[in-house]
Formats: C-alpha cells, sequence, structure tokens
C-alpha cells in the first residue's frame, strides 16, 4: 500500500502539531507530548460572551491570565477555529449552545495535550477583523476578543485558501519511521469514539458519551491482553480529541489486524424509543435510514472539533483498494456476527442488531473494521446498562471472547487454506 510503517504517537503529533504550528504550544507540545500540565497550573477561561449583530459580531472570553492564540477559518459549514494553550474552561453550563450575530454557537475543549481549542459555527460567511489576548488592568480580567465582520463567499474562501497555505509551509517534519512492532501476535486497535472537544452524545442526566466509551475500552484491551494471544492498542487513552482520519491511520500504520470502534447512540425523543447494542460495518449504502443518520451524525466529529476535512487524505482510490476492501468487508462481516453471537449472552442486543452505513473511520482499506455502540443513552435501561462496572465488564468479555473466535476461525483456515 506504500504506507510506512511510523510510531503512532509520532503520526498523531506530526497531523495535530501541523494544527499548532507557530505557536508556543506547538514548541512546548511537541517537545513534551506526553507532558499535560497539572490542572492547577492551567490558565483558566471564567466567562463567555458575545455582542453585536449579523454585521459584526464580537466574541469575549475572560481568562485568569495572558495566553497566545493562533486563529484560522473553515468552509463548510463556515468556522472560526482558534487553537490557544491547554486551559481549564470553568464557563457557564450552556455557554456556547446558542449564538449571536454571526455566530450560531460556539464549542470549546482539549484537542492534544497541551492544546485546547475553540470552534465557531457561523450563521454566515465572516471575516476575522481581530483576534487578540488582553492583559488584565485595574480590577477587568484578561481577555480574548474575537471581532467579526459579515463578508462574501468568495472572499471567505480566499482566506481559507491563504491560510491553509500558510499552514503547510509551517507544518513541522515527521520524525524519522519506526519497525513495525518485532511482537507477532496480532493487534487489536480500540477507538473509543470522540474525545476532548467533541462530547458525542449525552445523557439527558449528563454523562457523555466520550466518557462512557472511553472507560469501555480500556476495560476491552485490559480483557483482550489478558488472553496473551494479542496485543492491544487504544487511539485514545484520555480526554483528547482525535480526528477520523487520524484514527484510521493509527491503526494501519501499526499494522493492526482488526480495528474496534466504540460508541453510544441515543434517539430524540420524538423520534421515539430505540434500545439495544448495535454492530456497523462499513457500506456505501446504509442498510436502513436510521444506520444513515447515525453515521452521517458520527461522521460530524471533525467538523465539531474545527478539522479541515479537505486536508484529509483521501480514502477511496481505485480499483486495487477495491479489491483489497471487499477480502476485508467479508472479514467484517465475519467478525460482526461473532461479536452479535456472544455479545447477546450478556447485553440487550438492537432488534436488527448488524447494520452497514458510509462511517468515516471503518475506511481503512486492509483492515477489518467494525463499530459498535454500546447503547441508546437516551432508553432509561441501556443507559444504566451504560454506566454500570458489572455491565461494562461482562459486556467487553464477550466482545473480547467474540474477538478471540475471529482469530481461532482464521487461524484454522490459514492452516487448511480455506476461510
Ligand atoms: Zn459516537
Amino acid at each position: 500500500m506504500g504506507w510506512k510503517p511510523m510510531p503512532v504517537q509520532a503520526v498523531r503529533w506530526a497531523l495535530l502539531g501541523a494544527l499548532f504550528a507557530g505557536t508556543a504550544a506547538a514548541a512546548a507540545a511537541a517537545a513534551a507530548p506526553a507532558a499535560i500540565p497539572p490542572a492547577d497550573s492551567l490558565p483558566v477561561a471564567t466567562d463567555a460572551r458575545l455582542g453585536g449583530d449579523e454585521t459584526q459580531t464580537r466574541f469575549i472570553m475572560d481568562l485568569d491570565r495572558k495566553i497566545e492564540l493562533r486563529v484560522f477559518t473553515l468552509a463548510d459549514p463556515y468556522r472560526v477555529v482558534i487553537d490557544i494553550p491547554q486551559v481549564r474552561f470553568a464557563l457557564p453550563p450552556q455557554a456556547g449552545d446558542s449564538g449571536r450575530g454571526l455566530i450560531k454557537a460556539f464549542r470549546f475543549g482539549l484537542v492534544m495535550p497541551g492544546g485546547s481549542r475553540l470552534v465557531f459555527d457561523l450563521v454566515k460567511p465572516a471575516r476575522v477583523d481581530r483576534a487578540f489576548v488582553i492583559d488584565a488592568a485595574a480590577g477587568v480580567p484578561a481577555r480574548l476578543v474575537l471581532d467579526l465582520a459579515v463578508t462574501d463567499r468568495d472572499s471567505f474562501l480566499r482566506r481559507v485558501a491563504a491560510e491553509a497555505k500558510a499552514a503547510r509551509g509551517e507544518a513541522p517534519a515527521v520524525s524519522a519511521p519506526q519497525a513495525l512492532s518485532a511482537d507477532p501476535r496480532p493487534l487489536i486497535v480500540l477507538d473509543p469514539g470522540h474525545g476532548g472537544i467533541d462530547n458525542g452524545t449525552k445523557a439527558a442526566s449528563g454523562e457523555l458519551e466520550k466518557d462512557i466509551v472511553l472507560d469501555f475500552a480500556k476495560r476491552l484491551r485490559q480483557r483482550i491482553e489478558k488472553t496473551g494471544k494479542y496485543r492491544a492498542l487504544l487511539t485514545r487513552t484520555d480526554d483528547t480529541f482525535v480526528a477520523l482520519a487520524d484514527r484510521v491511520q493509527i491503526a494501519r500504520n501499526a499494522g493492526a489486524a482488526l480495528f474496534v470502534s466504540i460508541h453510544a447512540d441515543s434517539l430524540p425523543r420524538k423520534e421515539g424509543d430505540a434500545e439495544g447494542a448495535t454492530v456497523y460495518t462499513l457500506s456505501e449504502t446504509a442498510s436502513d435510514p436510521q444506520a444513515a443518520r447515525l453515521a452521517e451524525q458520527e461522521n460530524r466529529a471533525d467538523v465539531i472539533a474545527g478539522v479541515d476535512l479537505k486536508q484529509e487524505p483521501d480514502d477511496v482510490a481505485g480499483i486495487l483498494l477495491d479489491l483489497a476492501q471487499r477480502e476485508t468487508k467479508t472479514f467484517s462481516m465475519q467478525l460482526a456476527r461473532k461479536l452479535v453471537g456472544e455479545m447477546k449472552e450478556t447485553t440487550r442486543l438492537h432488534k436488527a442488531p448488524i447494520k452497514s452505513a458510509g462511517f468515516r473511520v471503518l475506511r481503512a482499506p486492509d483492515v477489518p473494521s467494525v463499530l459498535i455502540e454500546l447503547g441508546y443513552v437516551s432508553n432509561k435501561q441501556d443507559l444504566q446498562s451504560l454506566l454500570s462496572d458489572g455491565w461494562r465488564d461482562r459486556t467487553a468479555e464477550s466482545i473480547a471472547a467474540a474477538v478471540d473466535d475471529y482469530f481461532s476461525a482464521h487461524l484454522a483456515g490459514a492452516r487448511t487454506g480455506a476461510n
């Protein structure tokens, strides 16, 4: 495939580090990617507010000290992104849910250790007139100020292109490739969905998908490693955002034998009640409208976090890839069936537990991949399960058993030359 193996963290840091090129945060983060400052030494954002109208809009965020910032814009949908060093956000609970003037809504959170981000969804194309941080003075706290002014689509797109060009020039060199692990055991990459600035779905009682699935993935890793037959690797081990294409790339670069993405779903109240776990595989046409809706929602993770989709690598290229994918698809389906077979012993399944749709995170052409929706946080009983230690352990155990079963069948098949 022409993919050079590379240490997973290096890939991730090269990709994410590019976003921070030119800032103090980038230098600090690139030098010591694992060093997350202790929480009590972080700058604190204490309040945020919007002013103005659809011609000119101002965003102000109060801080306890001055920080560096880098601002850029993204199109389709129109967004303004501000990257800052890692900040502890102590903003009012509803901050960003609704907007004003040119700003429809905004989000904030961690995108990498040492780096936080603000993402503004725009009502229409807008130009960044000014973006700066002023020091505290005369009893007024330090403030981050963003001034937006209405513009037209063409000017907006020109600005985006100019910024992208400048960013490419600043991108840091990727460190030297490293050999793949000498450990011959199959590697299973576990992918807890969302993270950092992207919360995923949210229970009425406040629990976040990103936290549920991270804990679950860690338990699953433990179960898989306990067998002694496999290695397991998480695409994220903390509350950090990872772009969808990076998740796929982590699996491919590490030489994964399987990729399992872990999520939790929810159904808006007006659409009734749904319950139980579902296993998804990749398909160009969704198995049903609900699967299509879900894939669209999960694929929005990058938009939510302010990733420029145009800079993501093109996943689908030519017939060779298609052929490779055919075998991968067969294997993915085999795993999905084994998962459902094992999981039905420990947890409620959705009435149609195997579905397919165009999930971007399942697009590795050479790594069998599935996405498990553990249940619906919108369903009372499912949520109770999702939040229970006992349920998480039992379900992780059954998924590990299915993975083991999948490999046993494959290794047996390899010996006899059959599938
Ligand atoms: Zn999700």
